[in-house]
Order: structure tokens, then sequence, then C-alpha cells
């Protein structure tokens, strides 16, 4: 009999060394135990100290939500926390150990049509669940005896090394997503500064990391808590508590653990706050701990993006493109404008629009869009002199000032730019779209040239209505502003 266990000791810990994951790791040993012992079901119980409920080892970490099934695995996980050495079957309690464990006794006790068998899971420093095993009829090799009884303890110091290291793992993994969770808070402003984008993002974010739980943000308006993500909350336990506690900015947790409050703060100021609903009963002091530092990070990250966007307000660059922006195109094309009367020299302007641009959005996605942009505005610094003045004026219209400049020459700038963007591969790794390493857009332009009784603004419409015209006339051309142009698009 010692050579079969043996070499049944031997398979279990190929298995046990050679699974990849834990549902490989289950199934393998469920075979093996089908073939040698004859069990057709084994189930593991492990005890989230963190929420003090068990989990499904096997299925996908679940916690056990069956009151009464808490209830019992706490019954037999009690036994085993007093005596690791014992096991249970049918209910009762055996020693692996004990010179007097009766073997009639248990196989008596495992004469069932179907036995229940408890093993306990443990590490060196304490027990953390346990096995359950199911079978119907013993394989008739094994015969219930000391060298049995010595070979399931081998085995559950086995398993339990294996299932406790996988937890590790677990616990592992999920403090990288904690990290990148807490790293892409931080990123949202790289792009933009404004709540209504970042506060979503936050809220998709957290609920994503803490998935078992509900995620809400409120922000401050007026003294009033309003909620900004997710577009309704009418849980009134969670509304209460916040009109509660509106002044008080600690964390508060309701009594049966179920709501926490978490305040955003941005260097002292009470930003708002972070609420999240468990749906699995309450939340866990881990999850408690991670919600803190979230939160920390998601009121650093909302106080710079208004601080940003206070900033902004002063700024003269676009933030993608680098090129001038529109606040700053206004201020430019009353300078220019004013100049040219002042020193009776020519000025132009050119007037650009990327073609189907939207295509390029739904098509390779926002991302992809954004490096078109900036691709776009590359190509115009390249064409243009230094001291033309470049904007983007609105999403993917741009705008040129090119003082002293004749419309001859204005117009075969244009055509350059034309001719630049229709045969520029633009680079658009950063989007990171599969298989799509660059794209090919064309632009559609409208020149028009300054004439001293025009006003800033009538000088600037002649170039889109010349622009509108490269539009309807089958985009990817350029276009002069003339008189003519008013009567056509008056009549259409
Ligand atoms: P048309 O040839 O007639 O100009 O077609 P179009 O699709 O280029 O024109 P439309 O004006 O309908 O689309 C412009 C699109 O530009 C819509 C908007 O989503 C997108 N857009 C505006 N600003 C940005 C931005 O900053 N980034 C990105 N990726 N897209 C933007
Ligand atoms: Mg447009
Ligand atoms: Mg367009």
């Amino acid at each position: 009999m010692i050579k079969y266990y043996n070499k049944l000791m031997l398979e279990f810990s190929k298995i046990l060394m050679t699974a990849f994951n834990e549902q490989d790791f289950v199934e393998k040993l469920n075979t093996l135990f089908k073939e040698f012992i004859g069990i057709n079901n084994i189930n593991f119980f492990v005890l989230d100290y963190n929420t003090g409920m068990f989990r499904d080892f096997v299925r996908d970490w679940i916690y056990i939500e069956n009151k009464e099934q808490q209830k019992a695995a706490f019954d037999i996980f009690n036994t085993f926390e007093k005596n690791t050495d014992n096991f249970i079957l049918n209910g009762k309690e055996f020693s692996l150990t004990s010179e007097e464990t009766k073997i009639e006794e248990i196989e008596k006790n495992g004469s069932f049509d179907v036995n229940y068998m408890y093993l306990p899971l443990y590490s060196p420093d304490r027990v953390f669940g346990f096995i359950e095993v199911q079978y119907q009829n013993i394989n008739q090799e094994i015969v219930i005896d000391k060298e049995f009884f010595h070979f399931i303890q081998i085995l559950i110091v086995n398993i339990s090394n294996s299932i406790n290291n996988q937890i590790i793992k677990k616990h592992m993994a999920e403090g990288l997503n904690f990290y990148d969770a807490m790293k892409n808070i931080a990123k949202i402003i790289e792009n933009q500064y404004e709540l209504e984008y970042i506060i979503p993002q936050i809220g998709e974010m957290i609920d994503r990391f803490i998935s078992s739980h509900l995620i809400y943000i409120f922000l401050k308006e007026d003294e009033k808590y309003k909620l900004i993500w997710p577009s309704n909350c009418n849980n009134t336990e969670i509304i209460n508590m916040i009109e509660n506690n509106e002044q008080d900015d600690t964390i508060k947790i309701s009594k049966d653990n179920r709501i926490g409050i978490f305040p955003i703060k941005g260097e002292g100021d009470k930003l708002g706050v972070l609420v999240a609903y468990s749906t699995i009963g309450k939340l866990s002091t881990a999850d408690i701990e991670y919600l803190v530092e979230l939160t920390k990070q998601s009121g650093i990250t909302i106080q710079r993006a208004n601080v940003y966007s206070e900033v902004l307000k002063h700024a003269t660059m676009d933030a993608l493109t680098g090129l001038n922006n529109r606040r700053q195109f206004e201020i430019r094309l009353r300078q220019e404008t004013s100049q040219s009367i002042r020193k009776n020299t020519d000025l132009c302007c050119i007037m650009l629009d990327i073609d189907f641009f939207k295509k390029v959005n739904d098509t390779y996605g926002h991302a992809a869009g954004d490096c078109v942009l900036k691709g776009v505005a590359e190509i115009i610094t390249k064409t243009i002199r230094e001291y033309d003045i470049a904007c983007r004026y609105g999403g993917e219209e741009f705008f040129i000032l090119l003082p002293m400049t004749k419309i001859s020459e204005a117009y075969a700038v244009a055509q350059r730019l034309r001719a630049n963007i229709e045969s520029t591969k633009i680079d658009i790794r950063d989007a990171k779209v599969k298989g799509i390493p660059y794209l090919q857009v064309t632009g559609s332009i409208g020149v028009n040239e300054f004439h001293h009784e025009q006003t800033p603004e009538d000088f600037y419409q002649c170039a889109d209505k010349a622009l509108y015209s490269s539009k309807i006339n089958g985009r990817n051309r350029v276009t002069l502003y003339s008189e003519e142009l008013e009567n056509k698009t008056d009549k259409e």
C-alpha cells in the first residue's frame, strides 16, 4: 500500500507544481481525486480576513452569499482552528493522528449514499479555510488505515501550501490593480481639465477597481452636494448621511459597514465626497484603506484640474497642438488688421478644415483623432514662415494669419499646405490602434485678402466662405474668396 500512496503523492505533487491558475489546479485535482479515491466533487472555502466571510476559491473568488452556508462554514472552520489534525466525515470528527481513531467507526460513518468529508487548509501560522469533499464510493484499493491517514495529512499540507500561494498571488494582483488605478487617476489630467470629463473617469476607474461596491461622487456647489457620477442615486440612506455630514470632513462609515463616505479634499478644502455602497454586505478594512488612498488621489487630480482651468483662462496656447488658441487668435486678428491699416501692408489669411474628420474619430477612436490634429498642426508649422501666425480655431479647424503677404503668395502657401497634408503619413502610434501606425487625411482650404475697409470679423468670415466652397466642390482643394462666392452661398 505504501507504494500506492507514494505514487499518488507523486501525482498530486506534479499537479500542485504545474497548475497555471486556480481553475486548472482544481480541475486537475478533481480528476486525480476521482481516479484514485472515487471523489466526485471538491470545494474550497477560504476565509477572507478582511470581511470575515468565506469565499469560494474555485468560483472566481466569490463570497458565499447564503447566510446558512456561511454559518455552517464557520462551524467547520472552528473545529479546525482547535485542531488541524482532525477531519470531519458526515458530521463526525475524527483524528488523523490519534492512535485511537477507530477505523471501523469511520467505515461505518462513510457508508452513506453521499459522503461529505471536510479537511482543513492551513499555513504555518493559521487555519485559513477548508476543503469539502463529496464522494459516492471509495475506491476498492483504498483501505482506511494509518497509511491512508498519513497520506491525507501530507496531502493537506501540500494543497494548503499551494492554495496559500495562489491567494497571496491574488492579493498581489489586487495591489497591482490598486497602483494602476492610482496612476490612472493621476494621469487623467494630462489631456483635459474639465471636471465634467474628469469625474466620470475617476468614478469609472474606482468602480472598476472596487467592483463589489457601488461608487458615487458628489461635488460641493454653493455649499450643497451635487451628484456628478453616476447620473442618479436614489439611495435615501446615502443622501441622508451626506446631508448630516456636510460640514464634517472626516471619513464616515455607517454602523452596518455598508456605506462609506470619504471626503474629497484639495489643499485643505473639502471639494466633495466619494461614497462607496457595498453590494456584498459590508466594506472590508482593506476596501476602506484603498478607498481612502483613491479618494486622496482624486482630490489631488480635481484640485489640479481646477488650477489648470484657471491658468488656461490666461493661456495663449492650445494644449493639444501647441498652436495659438482661439482666445489668442482673436487678439492677434485685431493686432494684425490694425497694423495692416496703419502701415498699409498686405495681410492674408488661410482657413483650413480637415475633411471627414469625424470618420477618423469614429473609426480609430478619439486618441487617433488627437494624433491627427497634432500631425496637421506640425505640417502647418513646417509649411508656413516663422512670422505667420497659426491658430487652432476650433475642433479640427485651423486659421493662419499671413502678415505682409500678397494674395498670390498666400494662395501658393495654401496649395503647398494642401499638398503636404495629402501626402503626409501622420504618425498615430501613440493612439495604439492595432495594425494602423499612420493615417492620411486631406484638408479643405479657404484663402482671403484683407481690405482696409473691412472689419476683422468680415476678414476671416470671408475665408470661411471660401473654405465652405472648397467643401461643397469636393474637398481637398483651395478656394480664393471672391464676391461671386457671396452670391453662390446666398443661393444655397
Ligand atoms: P467635413 O469634411 O465636412 O469637415 O467633415 P468632418 O467630419 O470633418 O466635419 P465635422 O465638423 O462634422 O466633424 C468635426 C469633428 O471633429 C467632430 C468632433 O467630434 C471632432 N473634434 C473636435 N474637436 C476634437 C478634438 O479635440 N479631438 C478629436 N479627436 N476630435 C475632435
Ligand atoms: Mg469642421
Ligand atoms: Mg472637418
